[in-house]
């Protein structure tokens, strides 16, 4: 079954609709730092502004403790939408409290207001349904109807995700049927050849995806912290790269499952060795089965892809009709170890087909090497959601919008 959308909330003019997104976004004196969750929310705003329809904007902050905190505060949050939306945006100090209650009766029709951070109260994230269920009680006496759209938070039964949606006439936003939409066609219907790129720093973070995705694609290629994990589990030593010894026997399951169904698993041949964790550290390009042939001997430690690597994956992406990319390839962070996640980053932007960023720290990595969200298919907004919905997970968020 498909998503419930805005359309079937019938006529909106002079409604009062109780907007969920999610503008968790990274602040530094009080100053946003990267907008792109904002600016994600924007569509559904706007479509709900000219609709006619008195928009109350809920959304979480950061990780406060069930109570205020003004360094969570949504104060600065709502000044930057108010300058992205071009119009007066109103914000309650509380989230339903008196002052929420006196902001939301003062909306006009195509007004906006937002509350205040959801998790300054225990029953938003409370593990206790009851708890839940009577903060989202209290939410929904300030709206008419209830639009779901913070993707990031999908996968989390909260008050304001799961138990408000039951308690209000609901329908997923854009960017909620974006993000399914492209997610679908990644697990269901992906146009080939159809190339998943990992990386980041654990395989025992991606285990379900590659578990799920494996039987999909054509081809999985390995970088990141994870490829050491697959180094060693071919027989090859690592020096002080990242390793999980305890992930090698289930790695060297998916060679085999991959070699039985025909999937490529393509290693890297080269790899970065520096001789410490340091952005200033001496490095060498090493073959992938050498790492510890280097000046820095068995104490080297992995972190980047090497260039021939870097051309090749680059290739095969850039060749590919559909490609989903998870995890830098690298520690992008320093400058010399992201060569590997730039050359990624950039043959995604040639895909003629659908390529897809995906997870929290790649999003955050192609912007830092100065790409935009325009240039791919598709950003993912939702780290865990997205992560969760590849491995065929079910996500209480998407099922109680009808997702099925
Ligand atoms: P995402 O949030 O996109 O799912 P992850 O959280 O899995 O990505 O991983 C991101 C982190 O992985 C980055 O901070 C990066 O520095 C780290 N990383 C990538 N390659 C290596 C490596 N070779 N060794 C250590 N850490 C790495
Ligand atoms: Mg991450």
């Amino acid at each position: 079954m498909a998503l419930r959308t805005i359309e079937s909330l019938g006529e909106l003019a002079g409604k009062r609709v109780i907007l969920r997104c999610d503008l968790n976004v990274p602040l530094k004196d009080g100053v946003v730092t990267d907008d792109g969750r904002i600016r994600a929310s924007l569509p559904t705003i706007n479509a709900l502004v000219h609709r006619g329809a008195r928009v109350v904007i809920v959304s979480h902050l950061g990780r406060p403790d069930g109570a205020p905190d003004p360094q969570y505060s949504l104060a600065p949050v709502a000044q930057r939408l108010s300058e992205l939306l071009g119009a007066a945006v109103a914000v309650a100090d509380d989230t339903v409290g008196d002052g929420a209650e006196s902001t939301v009766a003062a909306l006009e029709n195509g007004g906006v207001a937002v509350l205040e951070n959801l998790r300054f109260n225990p029953g938003e994230t409370s593990k206790d349904a009851d708890e839940r269920r009577a903060f989202a009680e209290r939410l929904a006496r300030f709206g008419d109807a209830m639009v779901s759209d913070g993707f990031g938070v999908v996968h989390r039964k909260q008050a304001s995700v799961y138990e408000l949606a039951q308690l209000l006439p609901s329908a997923a936003g854009s960017l909620i049927s974006t993000e399914t939409d492209v997610l679908d066609r990644l697990t269901e219907r992906p146009e080939r050849p159809y190339t998943v790129v990992l990386g980041g720093s654990k395989v025992s973070d991606k285990l379900g995806v590659i578990a799920h995705l494996l039987p999909r694609v054509d081809r999985l290629l390995i970088g990141g912290g994870m490829l050491f994990t697959f180094l060693k589990a071919q027989g090859h030593e690592v020096g002080a790269s990242l390793l999980e010894e305890d992930q090698l026997d289930t790695v060297r399951g998916y060679l085999a499952e991959a070699q039985e169904r025909g999937v490529e698993i393509v290693l890297p041949t080269d790899v970065v060795v520096a001789e410490r964790f340091a952005a200033d550290a001496d490095h060498a390009v090493l073959a992938a089965d050498a790492i510890e042939t280097g000046p820095a001997g068995a104490s080297g430690i992995g972190l980047d892809i090497g260039p021939e690597t870097a051309a090749r994956f680059a290739e095969l992406v850039a060749s590919s009709a559909t490609v989903f990319w998870n995890g830098p390839m690298g520690v992008f962070e320093f400058p010399a170890f992201a060569g590997g996640t730039r050359a990624v980053a950039e043959a995604l932007t040639r895909v003629p087909g659908l390529g897809v960023v995906g997870g929290g720290d790649s999003a955050a990595a192609v912007r830092a090497l100065g790409f935009t969200d325009a240039q791919f298919g598709h950003v993912s907004t939702g780290g865990g959601a997205s992560l969760e919905f590849l491995e065929g997970k079910k996500l209480p968020g998407l099922e109680v919008l009808g997702w099925a």
